[in-house]
């Protein structure tokens, strides 16, 4: 009887002042979770063969590289000697940029004086939104994220980003609250015997979405950065958003075997066990659960009576 290994996956530990996408774990909470898991689990890194484990084991994952993961996350992880990979987009290394969402978020969702309407210029998605209340601009926040995500490549989202610093009448900037990991902090994380980096693409696009030529080129790309950058083989990744069909298919596992990828992380939810696909390992999203709750959640994807 093979036994279970719980892959779960994080993204910032932090406490922001908006958190639109439940992105954040608290630094209290994430300690917690982190005693809990150390206490009762065997802890196993996500590069390593899982075959021969012979205890239910947990698994522990960052995605797209925030700063946040060096500078609360990592003491909590050495303290407490829990491996961990962070799957890092190289898009947001050279530091003068943040990852979409957030920049996005910068431009509409921040304090300040803001425009009448916003007028998007574009050949098919040509639009205009009010944005004079907040209300407003979230309802456009939330039009763009979908375009973004679902219907426009990297560069047509970059133009759109462009058009909208200007109609912001700012020069871009990176809000220190959104910061990620640059090259120098990503070395830095790198070091800790504790961390692993992965790839996790250049722009952080809904892969499925792009030709077969854009996905290599994004997963290639990734991989030679850091590769470059630490110094190492890159063979682990994980799809962005990470659903299975809607965000990677069968052309994604083949950009990645060609890109020397071995082991991918989706966001289906659920256990992996002897014999699943290595381009299609399950990983269950981590909130900002307080101690009780995350237990019960832990017990249940274990499938755990109570
Ligand atoms: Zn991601």
């Amino acid at each position: 009887m093979g036994k279970k290994v719980l892959v779960l996956y994080y993204h910032r530990v932090y406490e922001p002042k908006y958190d639109l996408h439940l992105l954040s774990v608290m630094p209290r909470a994430f300690e917690q979770q982190m005693r809990y898991l150390r206490k009762n689990y065997n802890i196993l890194r996500f590069e390593e063969d899982w075959t021969d484990s012979d205890r239910d084991s947990v698994v522990i994952t960052f995605d797209d590289g925030y700063l946040d993961n060096f500078t609360y996350a990592l003491p909590i992880l050495e303290e407490l000697h829990v491996p961990a990979t962070v799957f890092v987009s190289t898009g947001t290394l050279s530091g003068d940029r943040e990852l979409w969402w957030d920049e996005l978020e910068t431009l509409l969702l921040t304090d300040g004086d803001y425009p009448e309407t916003f007028r998007l210029e574009d050949d098919i998605y040509n639009c205009e939104w009010r944005t004079d209340t907040y209300e407003f601009r979230l309802n456009c926040y939330r039009a763009l994220h979908y375009l973004m995500k679902d219907r426009v490549s990297s560069a047509k989202r970059n133009d759109w980003f462009d058009q909208m610093w200007i109609w912001r009448g700012k020069t871009r900037y990176v809000d220190p609250g959104h910061a990620t990991l640059i090259d120098t902090t990503c070395q830095e994380l790198a070091k800790s015997d504790y961390i692993t980096i992965g790839a996790h693409t250049i722009s952080h696009p809904s892969l499925a979405k792009l030709t077969f030529e854009e996905q290599r080129r994004e997963i290639r790309t990734s991989v030679d950065y850091l590769e470059n950058l630490l110094g190492r083989k890159m063979d682990i990744f994980s799809y962005p958003f990470g659903a299975e069909r809607a965000d990677f298919d069968e052309n994604t596992i083949a950009a990645c075997k060609d890109a020397g990828i071995r082991k991918a992380a989706s966001t289906n939810p659920g256990i992996w066990q002897k014999g699943m696909d290595e381009y299609k390992i399950p990983r269950n999203c981590m909130r900002n659960w307080g101690l009780f709750e995350f237990e019960a959640i832990i017990d249940e994807l274990f499938g755990k009576e109570k």
